[in-house]
């Protein structure tokens, strides 16, 4: 395997020039730009396997820019770096593709962690795609492998995260998941990801895919437990 690329997209120099130091010293190429337009240009010139994403750059939001790359490359891993407390930026960033955060100031070690496990599922997550590669319920079509979805609100582009989660509920269908679960087959190792973060992503399955989002029949809570998908309601067992 080659060595992945990672796109560095920050502005504050100590920060830039750490993690470019120690992503280079784990064996990965690393492209740093420190400006939005610097870094649509490079990701127009080459594919990148993952980028690293800071929110706020001097000519452009982290948001934007993650909106963008997201029309382009659905499947690429995005982790984005807000500041302290900046709960609202975290969903946004979420909204807008982004697969994972980490908060500033961040251990170096973490940030490795997370750059790690996610270049990890991203392949590892490919043979899971194949077994059902488009998957019905509800007037809902789901194409898993190219991340495309057609409901009862119009054509939805899926992000590699949220294709995780669908394939997991799919393949466990009936059956009820556990945060626990779910928040590791979706996010891998770094299973210490915010249960919150977790539950926005279940609220944003329901707003694609149920009829009436306050009383989902597909996406089902499991109180004290966890959640549990399925498929026909009414011939659960
Ligand atoms: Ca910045």
């Amino acid at each position: 395997m080659t060595r992945p690329h990672i796109l560095l997209v920050e502005d504050e120099t100590h920060i830039a020039q750490g993690l470019l130091y120690n992503l280079e010293l784990e064996g990965f190429q690393v492209t740093h730009v420190e400006t939005g337009a610097a870094a649509l240009e490079a990701f127009s010139r080459r594919p990148f396997d993952l980028v690293v994403l800071d929110l706020m750059l001097p000519d452009s939001h982290g948001i934007d820019l993650c909106h963008e790359m997201r029309q382009v490359a659905p499947k690429l891993p995005i982790l984005m770096l807000t500041a302290l407390g900046g709960e609202q930026d975290r969903i946004s960033g979420l909204k807008a593709g982004a697969d994972d955060y980490l908060t500033k100031p961040f251990s170096l070690d973490e940030l490795l962690l997370r750059v790690r496990g996610m270049l990890r599922r991203s392949a590892w997550y490919q043979p899971e795609y194949n077994r059902e590669e488009v998957y019905s319920f509800g007037g809902n079509r789901i194409d898993l492998k190219n991340l495309q979805a057609t409901t009862a609100h119009g054509e939805i582009r899926l992000t590699e995260l949220e294709g995780r989660m669908l394939a997991t509920f799919f393949v466990n269908e009936g059956e009820t998941l556990t945060r626990a679960e779910l928040l590791k087959s979706a996010w891998g190792m770094a299973a210490d990801t915010e249960t919150r973060t977790l539950d926005n992503f279940i609220v944003r399955l329901r707003r694609y895919f149920e009829a009436n989002p306050a009383r989902p029949q597909h996406f089902l809570t499991v109180r004290g437990r966890g959640y549990r998908f399925v498929r026909q309601p009414g011939r659960t067992t």
